[in-house]
């Protein structure tokens, strides 16, 4: 990827998506999140000679929400391996990222690691021989070394924003549990999983983090590489839930979205990309976040479908 000509696309792109007239809808549901301005946006692109090129709002914290389902599975999946998947599936969903009725249909299992049924037995499974804080400390910890900074924290106050609004989640958690896929009380697990959604990061922080699934991180591989591309073929079909086969389409990277607006999209070898806008189109992806990453696909070629 040639450094110097990024910098002027990353800028055009911002400017681009500045003049954007539609510009998606912040989620409501959880109300921390309702009073984020909508004109938002960063970009932010890691490289594997440790250079890194931001644009916009690159600076400003946002909550990742889902994103943080990556993280989370990287650390189950290095504590079970392929045990874990007794648990889960890893099939792309047809409904909401929310949806009960899709794992009703499954009896329980939910159908991948990053649909919120999926994610909360992923918390689950790290809850075993650990409580709440001991795991939220792993997790921010991983978090920490895969950005390469210690300035990453919790917002409790989205935390708690959730736990108050979260009915569908503590329904999704109810019927795990009726079908002996949760092994503590859903408030526990729940309560875990909201604290991980909330954690607050900048877009360069996110970008960074997101090196260790490139395979470009300055410490070396942080987990297996067999777990790695098991993550990237998840977020490559599952990581933007119902929408996963538009995104695919569109841009053409394995990628993971949450409803704080945020992408991450990893290159593998080559790149680890960042963008935020909290404005979300209907399966609650960032609108003008799949947009950007769209153009930047386009203009560099990037799709994995792509033969140029
Ligand atoms: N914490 C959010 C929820 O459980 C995460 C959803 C998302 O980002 N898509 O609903």
């Amino acid at each position: 990827m040639n450094f110097d000509a990024l910098r002027p696309l990353l800028d055009d792109i911002c400017a681009r998506m500045a003049a954007m007239p539609d510009r998606g809808t912040v989620a409501s549901y959880i109300p921390e999140l309702a009073c984020i301005d909508p004109a938002r946006f960063a970009m932010s692109i890691c490289l594997p000679d440790g250079r890194q090129i931001s644009v916009g709002d690159a600076k400003v914290e946002f909550s990742i929400q889902s994103v943080s389902k990556v993280f989370t599975l990287a650390i189950a999946l290095g504590r079970y391996g392929d045990r874990f998947w007794s648990r889960v599936g890893r099939e792309p969903s047809t409904h909401v990222f929310n949806s009960v009725q899709e794992l009703e249909a499954r009896e329980g299992i939910p159908p991948n690691p990053f649909v919120n049924s999926g994610a909360i037995a992923t918390t689950d499974s790290l809850l075993v021989g650990a409580t709440p804080k001991e795991t939220l400390a792993e997790i921010v910890r991983f978090m920490r070394q895969a950005a390469s900074d210690d300035a990453i924290f919790i917002d409790p106050q989205v935390a708690a924003s959730e736990k108050e609004t979260g009915d569908r989640n503590w329904a999704l958690a109810y019927f795990l549990r009726s079908c002996g896929n949760l092994r503590h009380d859903c408030a526990l697990t729940l309560g875990t999983y909201f604290h991980h959604c909330a954690l607050a990061m900048t877009c360069e922080q996110l970008a960074r983090a997101g090196r260790f699934l490139a395979g470009i991180h300055p410490d070396g591989n942080l987990i297996a590489p067999g777990h790695i591309r098991s993550i990237n073929a998840l977020m490559m079909t599952c990581g933007h839930y119902n929408g996963s086969g538009e995104f695919a389409y569109r841009v053409g990277v394995p990628a993971k979205s949450g409803v704080g607006g945020g992408i991450l999209a990893v290159l593998p070898n080559r790149a680890s990309i960042a963008v935020w806008s909290p404005g979300l189109d209907r399966y609650g992806n960032s609108l003008l976040g799949t947009q950007a990453l769209e153009i930047l696909s386009q203009d560099l070629g990037l799709s994995m479908f792509s033969i140029t």
